[in-house]
């Protein structure tokens, strides 16, 4: 009994394969570039073994998913493993899928429907559903939604003020993302801390390559800081998160640019690799940060002045000061910088940092950071595992309990 996670991009898929019912994955691979001729990739067995997996070059998301299948099934390692569900990884389910769900004729139309809200996402893992379903027949396959967390947000906190029938006629509204992961993350931070599952006010900070942050209440997002795309919010690896809205059109006016082009440079060009000038990846910045980098320095500064701003809104939608903050993704996890200049902008909601616990990432006292008896918020570091949180999910629409 096994279950396949699986997450299409459009050049790449992610997979991991967890026996039912434990933590750990049995395995976790990628092949990506796919489209180009160096189409390729590995996977890694939980005793630490890397394996090559080979594909064709040309070969699409049914052929990559067959290459890798091929790889695991000839490996003696995974000689019992039946898989026995597959969960896929699905961005963007808009309002209509608010919840996990079996996947079937209608639910796959549902997704390619979508597309025009998430066009480099939802046809890919469209894709990787149907190659799955080719490859796999029989066995279930349950769509996990990255926005599905977010529906419990009201409206008054979902819409843009802008005019009614945008929303009706084009589905403009804020929906959110790394739902899983924000979910997956508030339930582990009110089961570590022990705290009171129907009234813990928690903020999670997801900090990864792509950054959002969320307000949880009683296990409910009530807000988040991304927007109908990604690019909302926080200030990212590459992304801008928020600007002026007039921004686009000020830069058409003034350098040229189209609009294709402005959009590309939000996303692709700015947020740390923009404002340092030298690296999206914050382990370069923070050395180059010690250094004394101009660039460096300037994009870590925003970027933590952004986060604690926006935290500190999304505690209007907490009604009150956070029970805990959680820090999770590459960043969170990892970087006592960020953590340490962030939490110095919460002090007046009485966040009150352990030096010597965030300079270990938690790791001696089961995550947390926040120094001991202090009456403000609890801070931890509490890890994400959206692969994890993905297979339990499939695992739970594929066979309810008690069947
Ligand atoms: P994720 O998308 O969650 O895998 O996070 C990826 C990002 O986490 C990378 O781009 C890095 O910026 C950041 N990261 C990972 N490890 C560290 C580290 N040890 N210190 C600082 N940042 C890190």
């Amino acid at each position: 009994m096994a279950i396949l996670v699986i997450n299409c991009g459009s050049s790449s898929v992610k997979f991991a394969v967890f026996e039912q019912g434990s933590a750990e994955a049995l395995v976790t691979g990628i092949v990506d570039q796919i489209g180009s001729a160096n189409v390729g990739g590995s996977y890694k067995l939980n005793d630490g073994t890397k394996q090559k997996i080979t594909c064709q070059v040309g070969a699409d998301h049914t052929a990559v998913l067959a290459a890798i299948l091929d790889a695991l099934k000839a490996d003696e390692a995974l000689q019992n493993v039946a898989i026995t569900a597959v969960g896929h990884r699905v961005v963007h389910g808009g309002e209509k899928f608010a919840e996990p769900v079996l996947i079937d004729a209608d639910v796959l139309a549902g997704i390619r429907e979508l597309s025009s809200l998430a066009p480099l996402h939802n046809p890919a893992n469209a894709d990787g559903i149907e190659a799955a379903s080719t490859l796999f027949p029989g066995v279930p396959q349950v769509a996990v939604f990255d926005t599905a967390f977010h529906q419990t947000i009201p409206p008054h906190v979902f819409r843009y003020a802008v005019p009614d029938a945008l929303y009706h006629e084009h589905n403009v509204r804020r929906y959110g993302f790394h739902g899983t992961s924000h979910d997956y993350v508030s339930a582990e931070t009110i089961r570590k801390y022990d705290l009171d599952p129907v009234r813990a006010k928690v903020l999670v900070a997801h900090l990864g390559n792509g950054c959002s942050a969320t307000a949880v209440v009683g296990g409910r997002s009530c807000d988040t800081t991304m927007g109908i795309t990604p690019l909302e919010g926080l200030m990212m690896g590459t992304r801008s998160g928020n600007v002026d809205p007039n921004l686009h059109s000020y830069l058409a006016e003034n350098t040229g640019m189209s609009l294709d082009e402005i959009t590309e440079m939000l996303n692709k060009k700015s947020g740390f690799a923009g404002l340092s000038g030298i690296s999206n990846d914050l382990r370069e910045l923070a050395v180059a940060y010690e250094e004394g980098h101009g660039g460096a320095r300037l994009a870590v500064e925003v970027f933590c002045f952004r986060l604690a701003r926006e935290l500190a809104g999304l505690t209007v939608s907490l009604d009150g000061v956070p029970d805990a903050i959680a820090f999770t993704g590459g960043i969170g996890e990892n970087s006592k910088l960020v953590r340490e200049k962030t939490v110095r902008y919460l002090k007046f909601l009485g966040c009150e940092l352990d030096v010597a616990r965030n300079e270990v990432n938690g790791g001696d006292s089961n995550g947390v950071i926040s120094v001991e008896g202090s009456k403000g918020p609890l801070i931890a570091v509490v890890a994400t595992n959206e692969e994890l949180a993905i297979a339990e999910a499939t695992a739970e629409v594929a066979q309810p309990e008690g069947n």
